[in-house]
């Protein structure tokens, strides 16, 4: 059925941008997209971007000076009801009694910094520790690879604090983060993980994912003699690929049946009143 759509269609990703828009692809409520954020936090904790911790968090749809992110919760556990909403300067609107993420700062100076930023992922995954310890640029090595751009700066937390726990939790040291991230799609973190932004919360998964895929594929070249990189060109234009809504789209189902394969699916009800807007926030402990 969707081969007989496209017949005749020859500029796909206008196509594709038109569907998107007008197809209700992008959820309209506000409540859709809380469950939506629940359900990315546990498809990158599933594919392995996420673990124990790291976070992932997107700008309030309708007011750009909030953002909408969970309570501190491993992301494979995350319900619509964990989420919360913050201020930019990451004081949540609503005091809740629940512990909160301590390295939200992140989110909140990405998102003062960057207005087309829609959504934030922090992680220290395994696929990307080894360039952060040693200091190493991960380059796009393969096309889905683009996704994350050129190049992914460093940012050394020692060089401008000094010795700290590592953790961001200071909003000058969100503020110099964001710095480095400067323009870019992801930033790396040394010795801690990386942060990666996104336009869309569903273009910020794929991106996560396509980026640790990238570094694995890169260190397993590396162990047969080499890591060709894209070259310039090619990651221009393979980077469009990425964030095309059939591919987001696609990538999101994909990620979802595996979700629910494994029986990890976040329920749908339980949406804070805090995060809709309306009323006291209910804190469950
Ligand atoms: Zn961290």
């Amino acid at each position: 059925m969707y081969a007989t759509r496209l017949d005749g269609v020859t500029d796909l990703p206008a196509f594709a941008e038109k569907r998107h828009n007008r197809g209700g692809i992008v959820p309209e409520k506000l409540t859709d997209l809380i469950a939506e954020l629940a359900l990315a936090n546990r498809i990158l904790a599933h594919e392995g971007v996420l673990d124990a911790f790291g976070h992932v968090s997107m700008r309030h749809p309708s007011d750009p000076g909030r953002y909408l992110l969970s309570r501190s919760r491993s992301p494979l556990l995350i319900e619509p009801g964990d989420i919360l909403e913050y201020t930019l300067d990451s004081t949540p609107v609503r005091p809740p009694k629940v512990h909160l993420y301590a390295e939200r700062v992140i989110h909140g100076c990405i998102y003062q910094a960057r207005s087309d930023v829609m959504a934030v992922c922090h992680h220290h995954a395994p696929a990307v520790m080894p360039f952060c310890i040693a200091g190493k640029p991960i380059v796009p090595v393969f096309h889905l690879g683009a996704a994350m751009g050129a190049e992914a700066p460093f940012w050394d937390q020692h060089d401008e604090f000094g010795d700290t726990n590592l953790l961001v939790v200071k909003p000058e040291e969100g503020q110099s983060l964001a710095r480095t991230l400067g323009r870019h799609s992801a930033v790396l973190m040394n010795r801690h993980g990386a942060t990666v932004v996104g336009g869309g919360l569903k273009e910020l998964v794929a991106r996560s994912i396509f980026m640790c895929q990238n570094a694995e594929y890169q260190m397993r070249a590396l162990s047969l003699g080499a890591a060709t990189p894209l070259h310039p060109g090619e990651t221009r234009l393979a980077g469009v690929i990425s964030a095309m809504p059939t591919v987001v789209t696609r990538t999101w189902e994909y990620w979802s049946l595996r979700l629910a394969a494994a029986g990890a699916m976040p329920p749908r009800r339980g949406v804070k009143k805090s995060a809709r807007g309306r009323g006291k926030a209910r804190n469950r402990r």
